[in-house]
């Protein structure tokens, strides 16, 4: 009767350790790399906003690696925006999606775009603005570039290729503990602009 009991217990206990187990599995199952099977880190996806099916978890060098050939293939021009970690989404979106004190803020920008990588020989196609807080970043939007991240005294854009656009990328995501619900880069036929944002 005695060892009955215990054999009850110890097959009860299993099955609960058994079942906890299924469940954490099945949670981390959610945030497997889909390219490589790897803990994922963020999600990506083709353009801003996708519906969540559309939006692919990935490792970090999975995304990257995306992220290099989105930023390789894009032949027009944008204005990178150093991704900082406190937003939960780091997109690019078109010109046309921005409004329009935001677009000529653009085409002021980019109009300075010099012909060469500052870091390589490459041809340049992208304007990067380095930030390390989420405030100005945050109120990008509304207040445009220049009166936040570029307001500061010596801030200015820093023209670069694809590659070294995201290299730098690279190392901002590096510093970075929690990941993005949602990345992608630059895509289709008009300049825009890559920034962290919240919807
Ligand atoms: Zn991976
Ligand atoms: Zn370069």
């Amino acid at each position: 009767m005695h060892i009955r009991l215990i054999l009850l217990v110890a097959a009860v206990i299993a099955g609960l350790g058994a079942a906890v187990l299924r469940l954490t599995r099945k949670k981390l199952e959610n945030k497997v790399c889909a390219h490589c099977g790897a803990p994922a880190m963020h999600g990506y996806s083709k353009a801003a906003e996708s519906a969540p099916e559309h939006i692919v978890p990935l490792c970090v060098p999975c995304l990257l690696e995306r992220l290099d050939e989105d930023y390789c293939t894009y032949d027009r021009h944008a204005v990178v925006i150093q991704p900082v970690a406190e937003l939960p989404c780091y997109v690019f979106r078109p010109k046309s999606d921005w409004d329009e004190q935001l677009r000529a803020e653009l085409d002021t920008l980019l109009a300075g775009l010099q012909n060469h990588c500052s870091s390589c020989t490459n041809p340049a196609r992208y304007l990067w603005v380095n930030a390390l807080e989420a405030g100005p970043v945050a109120k990008l939007p509304k207040m445009g570039i220049t009166h936040t991240l570029l307001a500061t005294s010596g801030a200015r854009p820093i023209s670069l290729c694809a590659r070294c656009s995201v290299q730098r990328i690279a190392r901002s995501f590096a510093g970075q503990e929690a990941g993005y619900v949602e990345v992608c880069g630059p895509r289709g036929g008009e300049d825009g602009l890559v920034t962290a944002i919240g919807y």
